[in-house]
């Protein structure tokens, strides 16, 4: 089995890679040892994140250190035992939070933001999986005066990217979210998102395109990668498979493969929670809503309302602790009339992520043939499509849409 091109990890980072070079002529396998989208691109909060221009950065004000110091927000939670594993990767994320690394982050990222509305709806238009979109933005919630005016501070900062957004008083937001409680203080719904109603079966949908077109599936580990002379090879269940280029797209994992080839690349994870819920008396979501200060998203998706919590910072495999989703229920209730859970287990994913906020996109320095698409962090499901066109350009010889500089591997 000889292709142009092996994609590691058909999540959508993977898949939309795989789409890319496809279009661009190259024969592609796309090997992973589960089926398309199931893994971090399947529990997401369904956003395609256009508003999110600024990155996440880590705070520093001494007040919000303090805050998640106690370990008791619901924003962010920590295992004491992993703060020394993390402890100078947390150092590295400071030094690159501050506003002038910040507004680096910022610019660097700006092209790739800037089109990810415009790339996603050009695959969920072939696909046929426009059922899946909505495109009415997303809702971010206050519940506290301060909390109103800290976001609406933060919206100034982002208003000179044209962002549209509105700024809700309680009556505007109960007649765009009809079902809501009466906590909120305020709102500002974001107009330029998209968002998506199930982010696994979007992925899928990109796959179906991707082998509807050609391209090959298969099941295998991908840490059977090996070189054979100028040629990449990795075995999967139908037997070995040969490429004279090789992509690494395994998101949280991608270390599995690049670390035994000797790249010191500080990829962490930010561990994260989601459930889904029924709704009481027929009440209904519209888009997703963000509680501002209980740090969690509710998102109207396939299988219920899902509540997605915010940042868990423990060991990559270290066993799940509910406390973080349980709290973050507790407030939702108040925001939503949420029902009873669907599932009986939560699902537990990690957000890939570099301490510069921005992807490794490009070449792998030292293996010729071998290139990197990973460390998306918050926004994988948002930047899968268009990091899969810059990888794809530059894999081609086609000139870059942007500046590839800033996503290059060796720059740590
Ligand atoms: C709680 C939460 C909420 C989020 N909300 C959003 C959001 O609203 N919007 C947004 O843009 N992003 C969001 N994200 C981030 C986003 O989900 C990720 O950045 C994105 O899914 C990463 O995609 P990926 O393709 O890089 O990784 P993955 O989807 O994890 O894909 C990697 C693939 O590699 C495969 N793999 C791993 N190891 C091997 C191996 N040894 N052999 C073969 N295959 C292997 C896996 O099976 C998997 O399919 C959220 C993340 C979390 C955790």
């Amino acid at each position: 089995m000889r292709y142009d091109v092996i994609v590691l990890g058909a999540g959508i980072v993977g898949v939309s890679a795989a789409l890319h070079l496809q279009s661009r002529g190259r024969s592609v396998c796309l090997v992973d040892r589960r089926s398309p989208g199931e893994e971090t691109s399947s529990g997401n909060a369904g956003l395609i994140e256009r508003a999110s221009v600024i990155p996440y950065a880590m705070p520093r004000q001494v007040s919000a250190l303090l805050r998640y110091g106690l370990n008791r927000s619901p924003e962010v939670r920590y295992r004491v035992s992993h703060l020394p594993r993390i402890g100078s990767w947390l150092f590295q994320y400071w030094r690159h939070s501050s506003p002038e690394r910040l507004l680096e982050a910022t610019n660097a990222m700006l092209p790739l933001i800037e089109r990810c509305v415009t790339e996603h709806d050009g695959l969920i238009e072939k696909a046929g999986v426009s059922h899946l979109l909505r495109r009415s933005g997303w809702i971010e919630t206050f519940r506290t005066v301060e909390g109103q005016r800290k976001a609406l501070a933060a919206a100034k900062d982002v208003a000179p990217y044209g962002l549209r957004f509105d700024v809700l008083d309680p009556e505007e937001l109960k007649r765009r979210e009809p079902h809501l409680g009466n906590t909120p203080v305020g709102a500002i719904h974001w107009r330029d998102p998209t968002t998506v109603s199930d982010p696994e079966a979007l992925t899928k949908g990109y796959a179906r395109l991707f082998t509807q077109g050609g391209g090959r599936f298969a099941s295998g580990d991908a840490r059977t990668l090996s070189q054979s002379g100028r040629d990449w090879v990795v075995t999967t269940h139908e037997g070995p498979v040969t490429a004279g280029q090789a992509v690494v797209a395994l998101g949280p994992w991608s270390d599995g493969i690049f670390k035994p080839l000797g790249y010191r690349i500080p990829l962490a994870v930010k561990r994260g929670y989601h459930m889904h819920y029924g709704a009481r008396d027929g009440a209904r979501l519209n888009q997703p809503v963000l509680d501002f200060e209980g740090g969690y998203v509710l998102t109207p998706m396939t299988k219920g309302i899902r509540l997605t919590t915010g940042v868990e910072l423990a060991d990559f495999d270290a066993p799940e602790d509910y406390g973080q989703l349980d709290q973050a229920e507790a407030l939702a209730r108040d925001l939503f009339p949420l029902g009873e859970r669907v599932e009986p287990t939560p699902w537990l994913g990690r957000r890939p992520c570099l301490p510069d906020m921005r992807p490794v996109i490009g070449a792998a320095p030292r293996h010729a043939g071998l290139w990197f698409c990973f460390g998306h962090a918050h926004h994988g499901l948002t930047l899968g499509p268009v990091s899969g066109r810059l990888l794809a350009e530059m894999m081609t010889g086609e000139a870059p849409f942007c500046d590839p500089t800033p996503y290059r591997a060796d720059r740590f």
